[in-house]
């Protein structure tokens, strides 16, 4: 016991330790026992503000606790004595569990340094590492929450880019939608021919590229200067006027003035109806569509909601129209020659050679469905007389006032043509010998009783017609014996006196 406390003696180093003057309200510690306990104790008395260890004996030089306290520059001693003479200290903490020592201490002690040892002790380490770990967990918690406000902040971000990228996205795809349905639509253009498919092709595109709620094409009439419907998208056909005139709606002062117009359409707005339901228009837009310097239709967007076109939109407005008025232009001419090929030019009737065609296809029909169909032919009396004594000229109306006779006879799927001279011919789909017969006796009555007259030339002499009746398949099977069967009787009706209608038999 004795060597323990008499080994190296040491004076105590009363400046060379941190804190040993102006001591303002520190407490001073010396620590006996340098084991691995009074190691952490040291260590975890050395963060803590207002505490200082000055202190630390073992008789064991080579103690743990011992060398970390000369590490840290503090006063370490193998003798009890020293460290309880230290000067101002105030509390000795006995961690040595040594009986022996902890009597040493309290013998040499001086009154006003107190001695913690066993329980006490005990309980100081408690409480220090209880310290130790609620720090540690604060300081955990302080990092979660860091972390947690890191990945918070993170997250936004990424939320942040992520709706910017899925909305760039979407445009992206409908600006591809957009070309790929541009691309599409002027490749289509060039392959179409018929007015009727270049027509929808364009409300299609006005729809693809637009996005068009409703829109129409209608087209310039020139016979009785009108713009007629031709395609129409977004709403049923019944709801676009099949006819609208030049003064009337926006479209016809698309076409008047030649330059794209574009309205909100106040309630009961003469602009809107070209609709059949004007008050479902809030909003249009109509665009002439050119064939040079010739505007040959209007096409109009519209829709049901207060929608003003946006400066691009009209830019595309305006390309879909540049694109397919060619289109639209080649189609028209097609037409017109088709129209011209199958038409006689002097009554506007079809020709012999459409006459043709279309009875081999209603006869075919008719065979599929085993449906009637009548054959009416029919040849103006005594004609040569007439241009004897009238003129040919003169006879020439004649024969359109029997065209217009006739086209005030049929039906909408009645074919009348000019099958001859003077002669015409009539193909009544759905009709049997009765039928038929009913409307030759229509035609030959308004004939008789029709009143030839010019301003200058004064009235002329009636002219009367006879008409031959046959009905397939009663008196034939083919178109060509139909035909010969129908004019058979016409000159059966001539030979029994003219002006009458006679039926095959
Ligand atoms: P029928 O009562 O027996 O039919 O006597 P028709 O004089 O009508 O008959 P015909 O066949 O002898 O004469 C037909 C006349 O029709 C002769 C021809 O000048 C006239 N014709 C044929 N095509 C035209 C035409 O395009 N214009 C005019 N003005 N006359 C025509
Ligand atoms: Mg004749
Ligand atoms: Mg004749």
């Amino acid at each position: 016991m004795a060597d323990r406390t008499e080994v190296t003696r040491m004076e105590y180093p009363a400046t060379s330790v941190a804190g040993t003057e102006g001591r303002s309200g520190q407490v001073r510690i010396a620590i006996a026992g340098g084991g691995l306990r009074a190691t952490s104790v040291l260590r975890l008395l050395s963060d803590i503000e207002n505490l200082l260890v000055v202190a630390v004996y073992d008789s064991n030089r080579a103690a743990p606790a011992v060398r970390l306290a000369d590490d840290l520059g503090m006063f370490t001693t193998t003798a009890i004595s020293e460290l309880a003479q230290i000067p101002d200290l105030d509390l000795i903490l006995d961690m040595s569990e040594e009986p022996s020592v902890h009597k040493a201490l309290e013998n040499q002690r001086p009154p006003s340094v107190g001695v913690v040892a066993g329980c006490g002790a005990e309980l100081v380490w408690d409480l220090l590492i209880a310290k130790k770990r609620s720090e540690e967990q604060e300081k955990i918690f302080v990092e979660l929450q860091v972390a947690y406000d890191k990945i918070r902040s993170h997250e936004r971000r990424l939320q942040g880019s992520k709706e910017a990228l899925e909305k760039a996205n979407e445009e992206l795809e409908s600006r591809l939608a957009e070309i790929f349905f541009t691309h599409e639509f002027f490749k289509a253009l060039t392959s179409y021919s018929s007015v009727e498919d270049v027509a929808s092709l364009i409300v299609d595109g006005a729809n693809g590229i637009l996005g068009a709620e409703i829109s129409c094409v209608y087209l310039f009439e020139q016979r009785d200067w009108t713009l007629k419907l031709r395609a129409s998208q977004g709403r049923p056909e019944e709801s676009f006027r099949p006819v609208v005139a030049v003064s009337e709606t926006i479209i016809g002062a698309a076409f008047r003035d030649g330059f794209t117009q574009q309205s909100d359409v106040p309630m009961d707005s003469e602009l809107a109806r070209w609709s059949a339901v004007p008050e479902d228009i809030r909003s249009q837009a109509a665009l002439p569509l050119r064939a040079g310097e010739a505007i040959i239709g209007v096409l109009l967007v519209a829709s049901s909601t207060y929608r003003e076109l946006t400066s691009a939109e009209r830019d595309r407005l305006q390309v879909i129209g540049n694109q397919s008025s060619l289109a639209l232009q080649n189609a028209l001419l097609h037409e017109e020659l088709e129209r011209l090929s199958i038409t006689d030019r002097l009554t506007e009737l079809y020709n012999h050679g459409y006459f043709q065609q279309r009875l081999e296809i209603e006869m075919g029909r008719a065979a599929r469905f085993g449906h009637r169909l009548s054959v009416i032919m029919l040849d103006i009396d005594n004609f040569k007389q007439y241009n004897d004594r009238y003129g040919h000229p003169r006879g020439d109306k004649v024969l359109q006032a029997v065209s217009s006779i006739i086209r005030q006879n049929l039906r909408e799927i009645d074919v009348a043509a000019r099958y001859g001279g003077e002669e015409f011919i009539l193909v009544l789909p759905e009709t049997d010998v009765e039928g038929a017969l009913a409307v030759a006796e229509r035609i030959r009555k308004s004939m008789s009783e029709y009143e030839f007259f010019t301003a200058e030339e004064g009235p002329s002499a009636p002219q009367t017609v006879s008409l031959g009746v046959a009905t397939y398949p009663v008196h034939a099977t083919t178109p060509a014996r139909l035909v010969e069967t129908a004019d058979r009787a016409m000159y059966e009706a001539k030979r029994l006196g003219k002006n009458r209608v006679a039926a095959s038999t």
